[in-house]
């Protein structure tokens, strides 16, 4: 990203009216006059401190200069050019470039400009993917909205089993859509717009408080076959350890629903953590002393950074289902989920195995030290009637 500084004295020129300009300017010290000049006099349109941007049209337009900037004092000034703008656009949001190119079309048609064309190296962040992309993602952030408000959504569960005795120890909450056009949608086409935006936090309230509130429902239905600890599990995305009403929340929903903290298990990935430290671990710390319980989820795929294992509130490790794709046959992959087992045992934490579909899957899993299975073949996510 290249950002330069320029320093001016007091009278001289930044630019002139009717050049052509290829950057803007942060006013870091100092002030800056707006002067046009007309038959031969010049006024002062207006006066720019520190923190205000002087020329920025520039950034986006081949017009000239509509008026002069002339330094009132010696001015320091940041200097902000197109390549710096189009590599904060390449990372931006898709809705938030498709909006910033309906705005400056509408300008330029206001301007009577339409003619001018924008500059082909920020034309080339405006691909026309974006807008399609854009407007879908909005649409499902929109439908989603109401969804929630309208509860469409629900949660299916789905038994984690503990192998030595084949008792269901717990049930991960898994949203689904039931649509009223398109029927139920899976939450891969919906929750990574959702835990894009901030929708998801709203999401994840309601995720957090229907689960609680499910849980009896799940010890009646599922009376016999149960441990009576059994915990209820939710995925917590990485926006949400930005909400506020996250942990009022679940204090909420445990108080509302009389459930222990210990009954409602939180889980979460290696990334989403990573990339939010602070603020996940000072929820996780919250969470973890209010009681709850804390998995790491899709353990083994993410970066793996161990260190952060100790430094985080965890009591349980789930492995993503990819370790027992070819287990049966590949060696190495029994060996990573026994050495993971192991490591959970070491650490004194409970360990899961996600994805076991057969009956000489689960055995072998067994063998090598794997304490808990959730997989189809203890049975798929289900919804309670
Ligand atoms: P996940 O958290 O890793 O959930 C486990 C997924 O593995 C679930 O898919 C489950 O149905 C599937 N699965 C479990 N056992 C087996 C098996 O034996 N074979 C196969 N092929 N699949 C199995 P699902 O329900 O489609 O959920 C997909 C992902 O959507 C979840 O992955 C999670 O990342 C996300 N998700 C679901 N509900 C929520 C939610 O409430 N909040 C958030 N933030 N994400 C959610
Ligand atoms: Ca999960
Ligand atoms: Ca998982």
């Amino acid at each position: 990203m290249k950002q330069f500084h320029k320093i001016i004295a007091a009278d001289e020129v930044l630019f002139r009216e009717g050049e052509i300009g290829q950057c803007a300017y942060l006013i870091d010290r100092g002030r800056i006059a707006i002067v046009l000049e007309q038959n031969g006099e010049s006024q002062t349109l207006s006066e720019l401190g520190p923190g205000e941007c002087v020329g920025e049209m520039a950034l986006i337009s081949n017009q000239p200069r509509m008026a002069s900037a002339i330094a009132k004092e010696i001015t320091t000034l940041t200097v902000i050019t197109r390549e710096h703008l189009h590599e904060r656009l390449q990372q931006s949001d898709p809705f938030v470039r498709h909006l910033l190119q309906l705005t400056l079309q509408r300008y330029r048609q206001a301007m009577g400009q339409e003619h001018v064309p924008v500059l082909s190296e920020f034309a080339g962040t405006m691909e026309n993917d974006d807008e399609s992309l854009a407007l879908s993602r909005m649409r499902t952030e929109q439908a989603l909205v109401e969804a929630l408000h309208n509860r469409e959504l629900v949660l299916f569960f789905q038994p984690i089993v503990r192998l030595r005795d084949r008792v269901t120890t717990g049930f991960e909450a898994l949203l689904r859509w039931q649509h009223p056009g398109e029927g139920l949608i899976a939450p891969d086409a919906f929750i990574p717009v959702a835990e894009d935006s901030h929708i998801i936090k709203e999401i994840g309230r309601w995720t957090i408080t229907d689960a609680c509130r499910c849980r009896k429902h799940l010890a009646s239905q599922w009376e016999g076959r149960l441990d009576p600890d059994f915990t209820v599990s939710v995925n917590i995305a990485a926006r949400q350890f930005s909400d506020r009403q996250l942990l009022p929340c679940i204090r909420q929903a445990l108080l509302r629903h009389e459930l222990p903290a210990e009954h409602l298990r939180l889980e979460i990935t290696e990334s989403q953590v990573l990339n939010n430290w602070d603020q996940a671990l000072n929820v996780l710390l919250q969470a973890r002393a209010l009681g709850c319980r804390i998995a790491v989820d899709d353990f083994g795929t993410g970066h793996s950074s161990l260190a952060y294992l100790n430094r985080l509130p965890v009591d349980t490790l789930k492995i993503d289902k990819v370790f027992l794709q070819d287990f049966l046959t590949d060696d190495a992959s029994r060996k990573i989920i026994a050495g993971i087992a192991a490591l959970a045992q070491c650490l004194g934490m409970s360990f899961i195995a996600e994805g076991g579909e057969t009956e000489e899957q689960i055995e072998l899993l067994e063998s090598l030290g794997v304490e808990q299975v959730q997989g189809y073949y203890f049975g798929r996510p289900f919804a309670l009637d």
